[in-house]
């Protein structure tokens, strides 16, 4: 791979470490970990004292003041593993980049150190069984109760659901139908009518949780509300950039994993009396994809710099996040063919690479809506 010039000598250090220490204490208890359908809370505080966790918040919130680039070192080395558990990106990309930005200073303070040590691990309650794609139809609603708020509704497929101990959650408090009326909210997952339902059964990525949550009759101090009364889809759309890059440097990260696993087998798998490797086809295929990520990765690191920068915009990250997870799925594909019936068996680590790929073109905004994004910038 051509040198990745956005690491200085101490993110090689940061990777290294963060490698050995899944290798270590990651890799180990994954089956474990898919079989109960979720990662160990004390798995979380393991990372939070590594300084795995939301290294991207200012040190006087408990996280180590860096920038994206340790994050994306974090999202790259747990994808690499082969699995994309736990869900950092969520935790430390997302829910704590909301309570930095738009959070009462009593609740940053609070909860911030929290989720950066891993004593609090943090879902994003947006999506609703009526529809995700089109977020301004959301009908959870919040209404103001005194010196409180008062949230009922019902949301669905929240990543960390079963394990969190705070949420964002989205509600409409404005009469208007549409992005007018939405606000974001901050709660924490032990509050009287916030309910978790059922851990939902997927195709891939078993040792992520995710869930139902249900609001009856939740009562959250009207501080708890996050930024601007009625402006929660404007905040939603400035933080959704970070949201889609973090799932295409996983989604990369992982696509490398499939072809460096799949050159592995192709060397050793006899066939005609030679290797995989020695048919053309297999080569083509493999020179093909390497291209693709080779590219891939100057791409990435590109659109890294220019977050770290503030400067990538809503539609250079939904191109990345379209790209990286649509390339995911190609690699993942064309090596589970290189592996034969082998590829199909569970037990071979390019079957979850390919049944945990899918999901990413559909979460975080599907393919769909990111061309749409995309191309409103036209
Ligand atoms: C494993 C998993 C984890 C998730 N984690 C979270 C989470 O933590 N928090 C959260 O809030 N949500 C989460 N989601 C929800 C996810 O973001 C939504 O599933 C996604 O946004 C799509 O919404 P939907 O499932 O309702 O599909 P729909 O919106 O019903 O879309 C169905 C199909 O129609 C297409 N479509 C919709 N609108 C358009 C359009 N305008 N133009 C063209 N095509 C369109 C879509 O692309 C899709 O192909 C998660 C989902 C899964 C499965």
């Amino acid at each position: 791979m051509i040198a990745r010039t956005l690491f200085t000598p101490e993110h090689a250090q940061f990777r290294d470490a963060v490698r050995k220490f899944f290798a270590r204490e990651l890799v180990p208890n994954l089956a474990r970990w898919d079989a109960q359908g979720m990662v160990d809370k004390a798995f979380w505080r393991r990372c939070g004292e590594q300084g795995l966790l939301c290294p991207d918040m200012p040190e006087e919130y408990g996280g180590a003041g860096l920038d994206f680039r340790a994050n994306a070192i974090v999202l790259e080395e747990t994808s690499y593993t082969g699995s994309p558990t736990p869900a950092f990106g969520v935790h430390s990309d997302i829910v704590a980049h909301y309570l930095l930005k738009y959070a009462a200073e009593e609740i940053r303070r609070t909860w911030i150190p929290r989720m950066a040590d891993g004593t609090a691990i943090g879902c994003i309650c947006m999506t609703e069984p009526a529809g995700g794609s089109d977020l301004k139809a959301l009908r959870t609603t919040a209404r103001r109760d005194g010196d409180h708020w008062r949230i009922d509704g019902s949301k669905t497929f929240i990543t960390n659901g079963a394990t969190a101990d705070l949420a964002i959650i989205a509600a409409r408090t404005g009469a208007e139908p549409g992005a007018k009326g939405i606000s974001l909210f901050f709660c924490e997952t032990d509050r009287p009518g916030y309910h978790v339902g059922r851990k939902l059964d997927k195709v891939g990525q078993p040792s992520s949780d995710v869930t139902e949550v249900f609001f009856e009759d939740l009562l959250v101090p009207a501080h708890y509300l996050l930024g601007i009364e009625n402006a929660g889809f404007a905040h939603m759309m400035q933080e959704l950039p970070q949201e889609r890059l973090s799932i295409a440097v996983s989604a990369h990260a992982a696509a490398q994993r499939a072809w460096d696993i799949t050159v592995e087998y192709v060397k050793q798998r006899q066939a005609f009396g030679g290797t995989l490797l020695d048919f053309q086809n297999t080569r083509f295929v493999l020179a093909d994809l390497r291209a693709k990520l080779q590219v891939g990765w100057a791409h990435l690191d590109a659109c890294i710099m220019a977050l770290v920068g503030k400067q990538l915009t809503t539609d250079e990250a939904a191109g990345a996040k379209l790209w990286h997870t649509e390339l995911r799925c190609e690699v993942t594909d064309a090596c589970v063919q290189l592996f034969g019936g082998y590829g199909y068996m569970n037990e071979y680590e390019i079957a979850r690479l390919w049944k945990d790929a899918r999901i990413q073109r559909i979460y975080g905004g599907s393919s769909e809506i990111m061309k749409e994004l995309i191309s409103r910038a036209i």
